[in-house]
């Protein structure tokens, strides 16, 4: 298939359908919003999200020898291997429903990962629209995640203070129970905090070098931000 990319910040088109291609990065602290942001993107985009957090935090619960693997590190707060996150995001991304793109949320986090995802990338004859960076403050990150429940059935998120379900502890969307991940306690945010300021903040300056990056203020309400990130990506 033959590919023809649009100038460096534009959508590509792909073969003479006029489908928008939409390949894009956030990367951020803990908290700072990805998954929040990356979900409306990808809803808006019509591209999957893919999270590797919830691809690990579902191999856990399935106890597949994936989740087996990684549950240590996720309990820690600690990052998964390298090659174990490349073998099962090269293998999410080449499935049909990213022909079009996606959204990748919590992915690379390493600049080993960044390395083999470009090498994938360019594999595969493809390439990034914008790698989008949130920021926040450690301390901002601290109160956002330590009331960060999920939904338990459909996997919908809340905050106990800025985006609090109608009914306590009950998914607005499905009725399902509200949790709080087991990473999510104070102290194992701090040491997740610490390990993204060694091992991921620098992929920041990678893709500045790169010509990719876009700096997003994460600290505004969510839909200020969303709105921001799509006059960056138009
Ligand atoms: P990440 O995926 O980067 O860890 P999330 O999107 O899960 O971040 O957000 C972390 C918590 O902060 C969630 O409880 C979410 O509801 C809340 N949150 C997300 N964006 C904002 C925002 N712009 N302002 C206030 N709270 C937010
Ligand atoms: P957050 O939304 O708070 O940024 P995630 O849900 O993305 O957290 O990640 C939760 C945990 O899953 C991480 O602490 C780490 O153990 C593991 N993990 C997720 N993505 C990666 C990755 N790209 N590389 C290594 N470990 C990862
Ligand atoms: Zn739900």
């Amino acid at each position: 298939m033959k590919v023809f990319w649009a100038p460096k910040g534009g959508a590509a088109l792909e073969g003479v359908n006029s489908l928008i291609y939409m390949r894009i990065i956030l990367i951020g602290p803990p908290g700072a919003g990805k998954g929040t942001q990356a979900e409306k993107l990808a809803a808006c985009k019509n591209v999957p999200r893919i999270t590797t957090g919830d691809l690990f935090r579902r191999a856990v619960q399935e106890k597949t020898a994936l989740g087996l693997r990684v549950q240590n590190y996720l309990e820690k707060g600690a990052l998964v291997p390298d090659e174990v996150v490349l073998g099962l995001m090269s293998e999410r991304m080449s499935q049909s429903d990213c022909k079009a793109g996606f959204v990748l949320d919590g992915f690379p986090r390493t600049l080993g990962q960044a390395t083999g995802l470009e090498k994938w990338m360019e594999k595969n004859g493809l390439r990034f629209d914008a790698v989008i960076a949130l920021e926040i403050p450690d301390d901002e990150a601290v109160v956002r995640i330590s009331g960060r429940r999920q939904c338990g059935a459909c996997g919908a998120a809340y905050h106990v203070n800025f985006q609090p379900p109608k009914n306590a502890g009950v998914c607005d969307k499905c009725g399902g129970s509200l949790l709080q991940r087991k990473d999510d306690e104070e102290g194992t945010i701090r040491h997740r905090l610490q390990v993204y300021a060694e091992e991921t903040a620098p992929l920041i300056r990678f893709y500045d070098r790169a010509g990719f990056l876009k700096k997003v203020d994460g600290l505004k309400n969510p839909d200020v931000v969303f709105q921001a990130i799509c006059s960056l990506i138009k």
